[in-house]
C-alpha cells in the first residue's frame, strides 16, 4: 500500500534552523525552579530551539515518579514567556492534549510506550482534530516500522501536518552497549519510504548513559537526520527520572561544539564528479554480484536434479559447515567481518535450500 503524509516542513513553522534542530530539557519536570533554570541555561545557547519535560511519565516499574501532572503545564509556559523556545512534553491520551492545547504546549510527543498501541494513537489523534499544533511520534519500543508509520498516519489524517518521526531505538530482551537498540536500518528505510517526513534522534533514551551520547548524535548527524533530542537537567544527579543519561546544560552545549555537521552535497563539482566515479564503480560490481548469485543458484537447480535421481538428502548438514567455514576464514583474509559473511551465506544457503525443495516436490 502507498504510504503518503501531507507533512509542512520544520522551518515553515519552527523559522530558519541550522541542522541539526537541537531540542532539549529534563526527562521530567520536578519542580518549578529546576525546569526554569534549566531552561534559562539552555536558553543560553542559541541552538536549542525547543525545551522538551515530560509531565505525565510512562514508567516500566510502578512505585517510580510519575511527574508532576497538570501543575507543569504552567511552568512550560512561564518557560515559553522567559525564554522564547517552544515547548513540548508527551502525552498519553487525549485529556493529555486537551490540556496541553489549553496551556499554549507548542509540540506534543507521543512516546515510545505509547506509540506500540493503536487504540491510544487513534484517542490522541481524535482529540488533535481542528487544532494546530506540532506532533512528535516516537518510534514504538519494538522495531516494527509498519506500526511506527501506522501512528504517524492516525495523526497525519487528523489533520495535523506539523509532524517530526522520533527516532529513540528500541528494546530489546538482552542488554548491550545502549538501553534501546538503534537499528538504524529501521531509519534509513523509514527515510526512503518517507523522504519528506523530519527524523529527529533521541541520543538519550538510545544510550541510557552520557557514555555514548556523542556517537549517537554523530551517527544521526552522518545519516543526514534532521535533529536531535538530547535530555538535560539542571543537576543530573539528583534527576527523579533518567538520571544517568541527562547532560547538564553546560556540557550539552560543549558535546554539541564537538559534533561535526555534515552536508547532504558538497555544492562542489570536483566532489560530485569524484562521487558520481566512485557510485558508478559500485553500480558496476552490485550488477556482478547479482549476475553471479543468478549463476549460483543455476548451479544449486543442477544440483538439485542431480540429488532428486539419486535419491540423497536436500541437506547435508557436513557439507554445509564447511562451506561457512571456508567462507569465514575467505573472508576474513579479505577483511570482512565474520558477522557479515555469517548472515550473508546464510541467507544464500536458506535460498539454495528453498529452490532445491521446490525442486524436488516437483513431479
Ligand atoms: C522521554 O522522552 O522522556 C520518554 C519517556 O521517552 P520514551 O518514550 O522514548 O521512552
Ligand atoms: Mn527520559
Amino acid at each position: 500500500m502507498e504510504i503518503k503524509l501531507d507533512i509542512v516542513p520544520v522551518k515553515d513553522w519552527l523559522g530558519e534552523f541550522n541542522k541539526p534542530l537541537i531540542i532539549s530539557g529534563p526527562c521530567s519536570a520536578e519542580t518549578e525552579e529546576q525546569t526554569l533554570s534549566t531552561a534559562r541555561e539552555l536558553a543560553k545557547n542559541k541552538e536549542v530551539k525547543i525545551f522538551r519535560a515530560g509531565i505525565w511519565k510512562p514508567r516500566t516499574r510502578p512505585n517510580s515518579f510519575e511527574g508532576v501532572g497538570d501543575m507543569g503545564l504552567s511552568w512550560l509556559r512561564k518557560v515559553k514567556e522567559e525564554t522564547g523556545m517552544l515547548t513540548a512534553t508527551e502525552v498519553a491520551n487525549g485529556e493529555h492534549v486537551d490540556k496541553a492545547f489549553k496551556y499554549g504546549v507548542d509540540v506534543i510527543w507521543i512516546g515510545a510506550r505509547t506509540a506500540t498501541n493503536p487504540f491510544s494513537v487513534q484517542e490522541i489523534a481524535d482529540s488533535l482534530r481542528g487544532r494546530d499544533i506540532a506532533v512528535m511520534v516516537k518510534n514504538p519500543v519494538n522495531p516494527d516500522l509498519d506500526l511506527w508509520i501506522g501512528a504517524l498516519e492516525r495523526i497525519n489524517q487528523a489533520g495535523i501536518k506539523k509532524i517530526v518521526a522520533i527516532h529513540r531505538g528500541f528494546s530489546s530482551f538482552t542488554k548491550g552497549k545502549y538501553r534501546n537498540s538503534p537499528e538504524w536500518k529501521l531509519v534509513i528505510e523509514l527515510k526512503r519510504l518517507l523522504p519528506e517526513l523530519p527524523i529527529i534522534s533521541d541520543p538519550s533514551h538510545i544510550c541510557g548513559n552520557k557514555e555514548y551520547l556523542k556517537e549517537i548524535s554523530q551517527n544521526a548527524i552522518d545519516l543526514d537526520l534532521a535533529g536531535l533530542m538530547l535530555e538535560s537537567h539542571i543537576n543530573p544527579k539528583e534527576a527523579l527520572s533518567d538520571k544517568n543519561q541527562q547532560l547538564t546544560p553546560a556540557e550539552l552545549k560543549h558535546m554539541l561544539c564537538e559534533l561535526i555537521p555534515r552536508d547532504e552535497n558538497a555544492n562542489n563539482i570536483d566532489f560530485d564528479n569524484k562521487l558520481d566515479l566512485l557510485r558508478n564503480q559500485i553500480d558496476k560490481m552490485d550488477e556482478e554480484l547479482l549476475e553471479v548469485l543468478g549463476q549460483r543458484m543455476n548451479i544449486v537447480r543442477e544440483i538439485a536434479d542431480y540429488k532428486k535421481k539419486n535419491k540423497v538428502t536436500i541437506l547435508q548438514i557436513k557439507r554445509w559447515s564447511e562451506i561457512i567455514n571456508k567462507r569465514l576464514s575467505r573472508g576474513e583474509a579479505l577483511s570482512l567481518k565474520p558477522d557479515f559473511i555469517n548472515i550473508m551465506f546464510q541467507l544464500i544457503h536458506e535460498e539454495s535450500i528453498i529452490i532445491q525443495t521446490e525442486l524436488m516436490n516437483k513431479s
